[in-house]
């Protein structure tokens, strides 16, 4: 049930994935999927993980770059630990010429994200992070790293937040990230815009349109397996579009994500179940 959402266990189903991506001219973020490592060891062992993606995306000539979370790399043990296995990996990147995105996880890790990330970008331009348009911390975030010339993927926010640090309503969540996309579209730096929702990508065409940013200065981002049907009509009129691609043993975390996101996504999965 959930290859829906995740390519395969292993790199080369993910590689697969990527490449049939390409070839409809969509450009991919590979994700080696973990979260919450408890040993030094498992970090190290995600590090490696990720170094390798870099290594194959150079070697099969894909238009991908890699997708991480810092509590795989070892933020829940030790801050310093994980910064320098960051270091390691956008070092890989930069020697590449690719880029590591570190996806932003729930809201207790979100200042040591901003301030490692931050850290890392002001020696190289090689990575860039995630803003989450529930928070009501992230318009000053989205400000604090545009200081840095950071890229942003501006998404919606998939974790259970408290009313203390993050809107409830849909309708608020959609306000801001709205306000948010329009201080990033025009702010010179290249980022991507991360919603299979039409609304979101409607506001964001007419913003580019009016403050005549090209289709060419920024993406929009998709899921593997949400929307394709979005996602092909998006390259038919010109943009530029990236897919996520996750992939690991440690499908489980992520799969329940998207299942809670979406209540339709249960139903489709206690009928398959049954079937
Ligand atoms: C490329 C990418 C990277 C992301 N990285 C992060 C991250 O680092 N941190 C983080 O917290 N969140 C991340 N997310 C998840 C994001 O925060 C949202 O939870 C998710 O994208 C759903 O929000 P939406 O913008 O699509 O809008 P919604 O309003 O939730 O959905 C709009 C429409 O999209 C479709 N849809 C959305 N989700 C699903 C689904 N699971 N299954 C089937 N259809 C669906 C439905 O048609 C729905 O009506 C990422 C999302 C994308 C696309």
């Amino acid at each position: 049930m959930a290859r829906r959402f995740v390519a395969g266990e292993g790199l080369d189903e993910a590689l697969a994935a990527a490449r049939v991506c390409n070839d409809h001219g969509m450009m991919v973020s590979l994700d080696y999927l973990g979260e919450n490592v408890a040993s030094t060891a498992d970090a190290q062992h995600a590090r490696d993980a990720y170094l390798e993606v870099f290594e194959k995306i150079a070697e099969q000539r894909l238009h991908a770059n890699v997708s991480c979370k810092l509590t795989a790399l070892g933020m829940d043990l030790s801050t310093e630990f994980c910064e320098g296995l960051v270091h390691s990996i956008v070092e890989r990147a930069a020697a590449t010429d690719n880029f590591l995105r570190v996806d932003m996880e729930g809201s207790a890790y979100t200042e040591r994200t901003i301030e490692l990330v931050k850290q890392v970008r002001s020696q190289s331009p090689a990575i860039g992070t995630v803003i989450q348009a529930y928070l009501f911390r992230s318009e000053q975030d989205v400000q604090d790293l545009l200081a840095y010339g950071c890229r942003i993927r501006l998404c919606k926010g998939a974790y259970k937040e408290s009313p203390d640090v993050a809107f409830e309503k849909k309708s608020d969540v959609d306000a801001n990230y709205v306000r948010l996309m329009k201080l990033l579209l025009p702010s010179g730096f290249y980022h991507g815009i991360a919603t299979h929702d039409p609304r979101m990508i409607g506001a964001t065409i007419r913003c580019a349109a009016e403050s005549k940013v090209s289709k060419d200065d920024f993406e929009f981002q998709m899921l593997y397996g949400v929307r394709v049907d979005l996602q092909k009509r998006l390259v038919r009129d010109g943009y530029r579009v990236r897919v996520y691609i996750p992939y690991g043993n440690d499908w489980f975390p992520y799969f329940m994500r998207r299942l809670a996101e979406r209540p339709a996504n249960v139903g489709f999965f206690i009928r398959n179940f049954f079937r």
